[in-house]
């Protein structure tokens, strides 16, 4: 028997005696959890950061595991979550402003008054900004659209511009490619 094996065991035949113990102690745990958090936390993000693959594995695998306690979690900070995308998505429009090269609009472009164009409408899986996609699914879908005031927006839909030869909008730091 090897050690872990011996753990184990051990902790099944004295089950009992343990969890009391575990009940007496609690309070001293906690204290103990308290005045050690930032250690904690830092031993915790170190370990992730050193098992990359192995925490991304069991995450995974948990989720799997607890789909009500994922929705649970998704519901409670879903108004978080939009209000995240809806910032990284008037980020985006900030940086790239109208993409047409002569638009004629002057002065500053305000995010409600851009839209994102796909520029090959075959390639379109969903429209940008109405609803919540995740950040790796709306970078996916943004390599495929420029910016474009509205203005110059209505003027392609009637057929008046090409947007064709329009670049495609820039997603600006390494973390959003
Ligand atoms: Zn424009």
């Amino acid at each position: 028997m090897n050690k872990k094996e011996y753990n184990k065991a051990y902790r099944e035949t004295n089950k009992e005696r343990l969890k009391a113990q575990r009940e007496a102690n609690k309070e001293k745990r906690q204290a103990w959890i308290e005045a050690h958090k930032e250690e904690l936390k830092a031993y915790g993000k170190a370990y992730r950061e050193a098992n990359k693959d192995k925490c991304r594995e069991c995450t995974n695998t948990w989720r799997k595991n607890n789909p009500l306690k994922v929705n649970a979690h998704n519901k409670k900070h879903r108004h978080n979550q939009q209000k995240k995308y809806r910032t990284f998505i008037n980020r985006i429009k900030a940086i790239n402003g109208c993409q047409n090269p002569g638009c004629k609009w002057v002065g500053e472009f305000d995010p409600c008054s851009l839209d994102f164009h796909h520029i090959n409408e075959s390639e379109k899986r969903f429209n940008l900004g109405s609803q919540y996609h995740s950040k790796a699914a709306t970078i996916q879908e943004l390599k495929k659209c420029c910016v474009l005031c509205a203005n110059c927006h209505r003027q392609i839909r009637w057929g008046k511009l090409d947007a064709s030869l329009f670049p495609r909008c820039k997603i600006q730091t390494e973390r959003d490619r």
